[in-house]
């Protein structure tokens, strides 16, 4: 670890940089993931339009089927799928018979618009702890979408349009994935619009979407669709929309307080991160004799690994000087 972020070997190369480097490799096109400025760039080609989107068309990128491998600093790196959002990747990284695993963000439960988490046997596997609290718990994914359409149906009896804020990469494109086109038009915010645009180039059949600019004058929003990021809600775009219900997709949903922070009608609890047990289940599952914790709730994580035996500490804490 290092103040730059995760370096590999003789640190030619880093995992998800904070800041510039030589060779940054690059688990997902989240923006927390994503830094710009590297000279060269090494990431899953089933990401590679929406990569483009942060990176720029200028950027040297060196784009890998997942599986495929390559040598860097007398190492063998390979990108396998995370499940997390379209083109996010597991690194995995095989140096003198020892095998890393660097997660990056994943999820275990079915995505239709990506390709579903691949378990990696290692000897160390370096895991994300977004949701690491014994709280967070999902219900099945394909009930929840069960309850959007729910949602939608019941704001088109009442007359009102329903806005669903959800991250624009990745979520909004799930939930999309999940509507039943056939029960009113679908429209969008330009953002997530963008970010359809590149999924459907990437080959994901997603339903129709309309970018609400779009619609013709003097819409009836009221048996309408609308995906929106949550940066949209209480702005002057809203009004065009008329009276509508708002809701929110996001794992963070499972805590209520959270939900009334927000200020929207309706939470939805759908993450694109694993949950607790997921977590718990896919550390033991990849049979790592050690396991380093980053990025959430690293404590926690770390003490229930420990009970269970199993040799864990915070990914911070082997922080070496550049
Ligand atoms: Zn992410
Ligand atoms: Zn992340």
């Amino acid at each position: 670890m290092t103040d730059r972020g995760l370096a590999v070997g003789t640190g030619g190369f880093h995992i998800d940089p904070r800041g510039p480097v030589q060779r940054a490799v690059i688990t997902h096109a989240h923006a927390d993931h994503t830094c710009k400025g590297s000279r060269h760039y090494l990431a899953a080609r089933e990401g590679s339009h929406i990569l483009r989107t942060r990176l720029g068309n200028d950027a040297s990128i060196q784009f890998l089927e997942y599986g495929e491998s390559v040598e860097i600093d007398g190492c063998r790196l390979s990108l396998h799928p995370a499940g997390h959002i379209l083109g996010s990747a597991q690194v995995r990284i095989e140096y003198r018979g020892h095998v890393t695993v660097f997660s990056g963000d994943y999820k275990i439960q079915p995505d239709p618009t990506c390709t579903p988490f691949e378990l990696l046997r290692c000897n160390r596997f370096i895991t994300e702890s977004t949701f690491g609290l014994p709280i967070y718990r999902w219900d099945d994914p394909a009930r929840v979408l069960e309850d959007i359409r729910a949602w939608w149906r019941s704001n088109q009896d009442a007359g009102r349009a329903s806005v669903m804020f959800a991250y624009v990469l990745g979520k909004a494109q799930r939930i999309l994935m999940g509507l039943d086109p056939s029960t009113g038009p679908v429209f969008t915010h330009g953002t997530v619009e963008e970010m359809n645009r590149r999924y459907r180039m990437s080959g994901v059949g997603l339903p129709n979407s309309l970018p609400v600019e779009k619609a013709a004058k003097k819409s009836d929003f009221a048996r309408a669709f609308i995906l929106a990021p949550p940066s949209a809600r209480g702005t002057s775009w809203m009004s065009q929309l008329g009276e509508c219900s708002t809701a929110l997709a996001s794992g963070w949903m499972r805590i209520r307080a959270a939900q009334r922070r927000r200020g929207v009608d309706r939470g939805f609890v759908l993450s694109d991160h694993a949950d607790w047990p997921g977590l718990m289940d896919t550390i033991q599952a990849t049979g790592a004799e050690e396991v380093c914790v980053a990025h959430g709730y690293v404590d926690p994580v770390v003490g229930m690994l420990r009970e269970k035996g199993i040799d864990a500490r915070p990914l911070e804490a082997s922080l070496r000087k550049d």
